[in-house]
C-alpha cells in the first residue's frame, strides 16, 4: 500500500515552484506471491516513481510499502539494503547499468560474493548455470557488455537481478527497447524463470500488448493514481473506466467479434503541478458530468478482483 507526496524526480523544477508534486497519490494495491501484476500508463502517469518507491529509490513522505507484512519505508540502511537483495528491478536500458570494463561473468561473480550468495568455490559454476538460465552461454562468462546485442544484455542483467536469489522483480519498461520479435523472447523468459525460481513480478509499461502477454492482473495508472484494477481478462474484455476503455480502444485486435470503436480522447495529460479538482481525469472524459468536478471517486470494488475510482460505474 502506497500513499504518496512526492517532490518532481526534477529538482530544479521541484525548487523554483518551491512546492510538491504528487507523482504518484493514494495508489494502494496488495501483489500477491506467485503473480505477475502488470502496470500500465502513459509516460509521466507515475509508474516509475511508484516501482521506486516500492524499492525505496525514492523516500515517500507518506504512507507504507509493506513487504511480507513489514513496513519497509521505515527500515534502516542495514535492514535496506538485506531487503534490497529480496527486491529487485530491471530496467529498460540494460547498457546504462552495466558496468562496461567487467567481463559479465566477473560482474556477476561480484554480486555473489558480496552478498554471500554460495561459498567461493562455487562461485564459478553458479554464474555459469545463471548465464544457461537465461538463455545465454558459459563462454560469454568471458565476455564485456558490448559485444552482446541488446537482447542478450537485457538477459545479463536479469541474471543479475536472480544472481542474489530475489523474491519480486520490478520490471520497469524491461522489453520496451527491444525489437518486437526479441521482446517475445524476454518475455517467455520472463514467464519461464517465474516458475522455476518461484518469483513475483510488477511489470510497469506503456505496452498494452506486452503487458497482455504476461500479467494475471492488471492496474491502470492516470496522472498519479490507479483508476482500475482488474484480472487480466476483464481488464482487456470489459474495461469499465473511460479513460481505460479509451486507453485499450487503441489495441488493434483482429480477433475481437465485437470490434470496438477507437475513442480519442481530447486534450493533454494536465500537469502534475495542476492536478484538476474532482476526478482528475474529468477535464478529457468524455462521460463526465458535474459531480465529476467537485468531488474525487472512490477507488471501490465493483465486482470480485475489480476495483475502478470512477463515481459512474
Ligand atoms: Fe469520467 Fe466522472 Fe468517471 Fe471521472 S468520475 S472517469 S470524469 S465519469
Ligand atoms: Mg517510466
Amino acid at each position: 500500500s502506497i500513499k504518496k507526496y512526492f517532490p518532481l524526480e526534477n529538482n530544479s523544477l521541484f525548487k523554483k515552484n518551491s512546492r510538491f508534486v504528487k507523482a504518484v497519490d493514494g495508489v494502494s494495491f496488495v501483489v500477491k506471491k506467485g503473480e505477475t501484476l502488470g502496470i500500465v500508463g502513459e509516460s509521466g502517469c507515475g509508474k516509475s516513481t511508484m516501482g521506486r518507491t516500492i524499492l525505496q529509490l525514492q523516500t515517500p513522505t507518506e504512507g507504507e510499502v509493506l513487504f511480507e507484512g513489514e513496513d519497509i519505508s521505515k527500515f534502516n540502511r542495514k535492514r535496506l539494503r538485506e531487503i534490497r537483495k529480496d527486491i529487485q528491478i530491471i530496467f529498460q536500458d540494460p547498457f546504462g547499468s552495466l558496468n562496461q570494463r567487467m567481463t559479465v561473468g566477473a560482474m556477476l561473480s561480484e554480486i555473489i560474493h558480496v552478498h554471500k550468495i554460495v561459498p567461493k568455490n562455487e562461485v564459478l559454476k553458479y554464474v555459469q548455470k545463471l548465464l544457461e538460465d537465461v538463455g545465454l552461454n558459459k563462454e560469454h562468462y568471458w565476455r564485456y557488455p558490448h559485444e552482446f546485442s541488446g537482447g542478450q544484455r537485457q538477459r545479463i542483467s536479469i541474471a543479475r537481478a536472480l544472481a542474489v536469489k530475489p523474491k519480486l522483480i520490478i520490471c520497469d519498461e524491461a522489453v520496451s527497447a527491444l525489437d518486437v520479435s526479441v521482446q517475445a523472447q524476454v518475455l517467455n523468459l520472463l514467464k519461464k524463470l517465474k516458475y522455476k525460481y518461484n518469483l513475483t513480478y510488477i511489470f510497469i509499461s506503456h505496452d498494452l500488448s506486452v503487458v497482455k502477454h504476461i500479467s494475471d492482473r492488471v492496474g491502470v495508472m492516470y496522472l498519479g493514481k490507479v483508476v482500475e484494477l482488474a484480472n487480466k481478462k476483464a481488464m482487456y474484455q470489459d474495461p469499465k473506466h473511460p479513460y481505460t476503455q479509451a486507453l485499450f480502444s487503441s489495441i488493434p485486435d483482429v480477433t475481437s467479434v465485437n470490434k470496438k470503436e477507437r475513442i480519442i480522447l481530447k486534450g493533454d495529460v494536465p500537469s502534475p503541478l495542476n492536478i484538476p479538482k474532482g476526478c482528475r481525469f474529468h477535464t478529457r472524459c468524455p462521460a463526465a458530468e458535474n459531480i465529476c468536478r467537485e468531488k474525487e471517486p472512490d477507488f471501490r470494488k465493483i465486482a470480485n478482483e475489480h476495483y475502478v475510482s470512477c463515481h459512474l460505474v
